[in-house]
């Protein structure tokens, strides 16, 4: 895609799912990439040796550069951290796509303060501080810049039990929008993509299920959860140059969850 080879993109939470797939993406459209992971040092490497074979498929010395990055994007000095060792190692950062998210279930009425702080912690204000630093950067240097951000359907729909995980996501709609429209004239650009059920760990617990699964995607009005190869595509394209023009947006990707399934079939005669 258009304005992607040579630049230099981080990828949050990049060791599985969506960030995995979105890492290996970008590193097939020319990208460099710093994939960060929390904990799983294997993982994170698996998603660097596929990045790198899909980005020069054979061909030694392709240009595409990748670096693996430890930290925890809900701590501050890490978030410091992998943005510096991104930009002295891989020479610059031009592409911001914060992924990284939790979640935990449990009756809104039980959740203690530490378990919104904690959810809330990577899922909103991890992503606010990588975007805070990003920006800083971009400012500095006088260079444009891409943010994208990997919000939810459940930044508009309502999810009992998951309260911490909605209000982060409804939260990152409006950082979405506060951003892009503080630093549109600076030519940095913030867009965030929606999706719908994918097929990532996130989900084990019904991915791996036949029974729970066809549940879930009975609800689905395309009849199937979605891939994280689906949620990358879009991502490149949001970072590309063909998306020169688009900014404060969400994408939904959701195979028409959104779309109040609900009314497929009218409700009286
Ligand atoms: P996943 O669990 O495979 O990926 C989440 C990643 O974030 C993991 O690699 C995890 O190690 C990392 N992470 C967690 N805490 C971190 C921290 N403190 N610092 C750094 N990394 C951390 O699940 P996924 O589905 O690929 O999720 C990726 C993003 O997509 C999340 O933000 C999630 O909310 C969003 N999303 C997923 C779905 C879905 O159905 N899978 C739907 C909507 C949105």
């Amino acid at each position: 895609m258009k304005g992607l080879q040579g630049k230099t993109a981080l990828v949050t939470g990049a060791s599985s799912g969506i960030g995995q797939a979105i890492a290996i993406r970008l590193a097939q459209e020319g990208c460099n990439v710093a994939i960060n992971y929390r904990s799983s040092p294997e993982a994170a490497q698996e998603t660097q040796d596929q990045a790198m074979q899909k980005a020069c498929d054979g061909i030694e010395a392709c240009g595409v550069r990748s670096l693996l990055v430890q930290g925890d994007v809900s701590q501050e000095a890490d978030i410091r951290q992998i943005i510096a060792d991104t930009i002295d190692k891989l020479g610059s950062l031009d592409i911001l796509i914060n992924n990284a998210g939790i979640q935990a279930e449990k009756p809104s009425h039980e959740v203690t303060a530490a378990d919104f702080d904690r959810i809330l912690g990577v899922n909103l204000r991890g992503a606010f501080l990588c975007a805070r630093e990003s920006i800083q950067h971009w400012l500095e240097r006088g260079q444009s810049g891409v943010i994208i951000n990997i919000s939810s359907v459940h930044e508009i729909i309502p999810r009992p039990l998951y309260v911490t995980y909605s209000i982060s996501k409804g939260g990152m709609e409006n950082m979405t929008k506060t951003l892009a429209l503080e630093y549109a004239a600076q030519g940095i650009r913030v867009n965030a993509i929606a999706p719908g059920a994918t097929v990532t760990p996130i989900n084990d617990a019904w991915t791996e299920d036949p029974e729970k699964r066809a549940q879930v995607e009975s609800h689905i009005p395309m009849g199937r959860a979605g891939t994280s190869e689906e949620m990358a595509a879009a991502v490149a394209f949001l970072a590309s140059d063909e998306a020169a023009y688009i900014t404060g947006q969400t994408l939904f990707i959701d195979g028409g969850l959104t779309l109040y399934a609900d009314f497929r079939e009218a409700w009286s005669a």
